[in-house]
């Protein structure tokens, strides 16, 4: 439902879970952060509203000085509870994804996966999304996230807005859409990346529109946008003028 990505200096926990607080218009029914920090992936995760959330993050605080992303689901594929709420993380807890969407043919994909040793924990589509970037991922060797996300978009079928970080490369949130809105906010040494501008436009107002079929490659000082097939693509660049 809603989905908020952040690379910078600043605290991208404080940045993720303000910025969801922004989208709670939408409503949603779970909400969950992953962020990386002294390399490792720092996820919590709650149903219900984002006060749960917050509570849980008091009660075990995580930290990090790398990247960030965040969710907020409208269940669509397994109940609305902690487990099914995302982020949703691999087997060796080393890439987190958040998706926005459905993704249609996740049961075929979650029968290869299991048959490959994968254990879900999740009732979820999106679950296929974390094992397969992982799959991915150790199939090349080389820990290029975006490159991983491309072929795993090919695999997959249906709508989605797709964003994942990894243990490998902190300072680095990748993101896919289909049918699925996804926008970026350009920042001064930080970026955004969100569901709905209203989720970073405190911070930012220079915003990117992510087209169809787009991988976008976020750091702190770059933005870098091509199609599933590696290829750079010019990006829609606009500025927010309206209050919210
Ligand atoms: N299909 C996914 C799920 O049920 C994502 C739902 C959403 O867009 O929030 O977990």
């Amino acid at each position: 439902c809603g989905i908020v990505g952040y690379v910078g200096p600043q605290s991208a926990l404080q940045v993720v879970v303000d910025g969801l607080a922004r989208l709670e218009y939408r409503g949603y029914d779970s909400a969950g952060v992953a962020v990386l920090g002294g390399g490792a992936l720092h996820t919590e995760k709650r149903a219900g509203k984002l006060a749960n959330l917050r509570g849980a993050l008091e009660e075990h605080p995580i930290t990090g000085e790398g990247a960030g992303i965040g969710h907020t689901r409208w269940a669509t594929h397994g109940a609305p509870n902690d487990v099914n709420a995302h982020p949703h993380v691999d087997n060796d807890n080393r890439v987190a994804v958040v998706h926005n969407g459905i993704i249609e043919n996740f049961a075929a994909l979650r029968l290869e996966l299991e048959d490959a040793g994968c254990k879900f924990t999740s009732e979820t589509d999106t679950e296929v999304a974390a094992h397969l970037l992982s799959t991915e991922l150790a199939a090349r060797g080389d820990g290029d996230l975006a490159a991983a996300m491309r072929a795993v978009c090919k695999r997959l079928e249906g709508a989605f807005t797709l964003v994942a970080v990894s243990v490998d490369d902190p300072d680095l949130v990748v993101a896919a859409r289909r049918n699925s809105p996804l926008v970026v906010g350009r920042g001064q040494g930080e970026n955004f990346l969100a569901s709905d501008v209203a989720a970073f436009i405190a911070h930012t107002r220079d915003a990117v529109e992510l087209g169809q079929d787009q991988v976008v490659e976020l750091r702190p000082d770059s933005v870098r946008v091509t199609d599933y097939d590696g290829v750079p693509v010019e990006v829609n660049e606009y500025h927010v003028d309206w209050d919210a």
